[in-house]
């Protein structure tokens, strides 16, 4: 049987094509620009790459080319659209109204509709790449996975906002967290590593992307996260700001005189890696920080210094032995500068960091642990896949759908 995933953003659709239960991945591609003149698909399948560049009309031509692709008999990929039984597709927001990856009907579809308030960016795409999907793979189920579902376990304590009561009951302001594909995952392959049941499992998770975000694992279950109703708070990230005084805010707007749409771009797209050093790659910073370069190692040690405060707080939150700290997504898999100055000095917390695993620790499919034997708390790099899970989430269902 074969899934297949689908990241729909406004612009661009990203897929991945897997046969279940193997979970080998057959292709995989983007479509780009659709809507503009020149559109672009990548496709890949076994070692072979094909680039086409041509206008792209809308969600529906691209999800028709990624279609077109996959059936091609040229290439051998799927020999019938039946056989791909399910198309997972990632949803954004989920709100409080999912706690689980749901098989899409009217009235998710509705929800979806009705939660884009609270990621206007996100859900409105998402929910057109559900929408022409079902047009385009008619004989498949649809699935949402949401971004959300995994933190829905936060208990109020972690999710509420000192606020009056009305801004959560009319306005749903409240933390919701982000990344919980990638969180869960990571998690799951972490107590699989450790031969545990992850709900015996206590972890710091931290997605160290673009995107950055901490969680604290209890029990197998999220009952922290540092994003909360929207993408920008918690840690620092590439371009967005993290946690900070929400004072500045006010003073920006009245006492500096910005509009709020410039409040906006900063905070979310000139702030962070690239706002205090002008570049969000942390490849470059790394080379950067190691000549010398002063911006550089500002941004460094604040992107760090944060994290570490987060491993403090989230080591109190769990409040039960702590299994393993976890280093996910490009940064955190790739950095040995980043995950050694975040894990340096926390001795009195039970890490005990091996500086020499993590430094000739090279790009890797596989869990790698870079704590010595003794320490009470590990550190291991797991490399993360949000479309699998999003697959694998979606094999559930259809699982689910046959034992009914
Ligand atoms: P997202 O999915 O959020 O776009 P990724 O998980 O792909 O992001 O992570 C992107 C980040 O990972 C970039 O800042 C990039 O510089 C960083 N990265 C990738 N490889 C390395 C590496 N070898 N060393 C340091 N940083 C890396």
């Amino acid at each position: 049987m074969k899934i297949l995933v689908i990241n729909s953003g406004s612009s661009s659709i990203k897929f991945a094509l897997y046969l279940m239960p193997t979970r080998d991945l057959l292709a995989s591609g983007l479509v780009e620009r659709i809507g503009e003149n020149e559109g672009a698909l990548h496709f890949k399948y076994d070692d072979n790459k094909i680039d086409i560049i041509r206008r792209v009309l809308n969600h529906k031509d691209g999800l028709e080319a990624i279609s077109e692709f996959l059936l091609n008999d040229q290439y051998g990929i799927v020999a019938s659209e039946e056989e791909i039984q399910a198309v997972g597709h990632r949803v954004v927001h989920g709100g409080e109204k999912f706690h689980d990856t749901v098989v899409v009907d009217d009235a998710v579809k509705d929800t979806v509709r009705e939660l884009s308030n609270l990621a206007p960016l996100h859900n409105p795409p998402n929910l057109l790449g559900i929408e022409e999907s079902e047009k385009v793979f008619k004989h498949a189920i649809q699935v949402a996975v949401f971004d959300t579902a995994f933190h829905q376990t936060l208990p109020m304590n972690a999710y509420r906002e000192p606020l009056p009561p009305e801004f959560y009951e009319r306005y749903g302001i409240r933390k919701y967290g982000f990344h919980g594909t990638s969180h869960s995952y990571v998690a799951k392959r972490a107590a699989d590593y450790l031969n545990k049941d992850l709900k015996e499992c206590n972890f710091i998770t931290l997605h160290l992307g673009n995107g950055c975000s901490a969680t604290a694992i209890k029990n197998g279950r999220s009952v922290d996260t540092s994003l909360g109703m929207t993408t920008i708070g918690g840690l620092m990230m590439g371009t967005r700001i993290g946690d900070i005084d929400p004072g500045v805010v006010l003073h920006l707007v009245e006492d500096i005189g910005m509009g709020t749409s410039e409040v906006k771009k900063l905070l979310g797209k000139n702030s962070g890696l690239k706002g205090v050093a002008g570049d969000n790659d942390m490849r470059e910073l790394s080379i950067r920080y190691e000549q010398g370069d002063e911006s550089a190692r500002l941004a460094i040690e604040l992107y760090t210094y944060r994290i570490k405060k987060f491993i403090g707080a989230y080591m109190a939150v769990v409040g039960s032995p702590l299994d393993a700290v976890i280093f996910t997504a490009g940064v955190g898999e790739n950095s040995p500068l980043i995950r050694r100055m975040v894990c340096s000095n926390l001795e009195p917390l039970g890490i005990q960091f091996n500086y020499e695993a993590n430094e000739s620790l090279r790009s890797s499919q596989e869990v790698n642990e870079l704590s010595t034997t003794d320490s009470l708390v590990k550190v291991l790099t797991v490399p993360t896949n949000e479309e699998l899970e999003i697959a694998n989430e979606s094999f559930r269902m259809l699982q689910h759908q046959e034992a009914l």
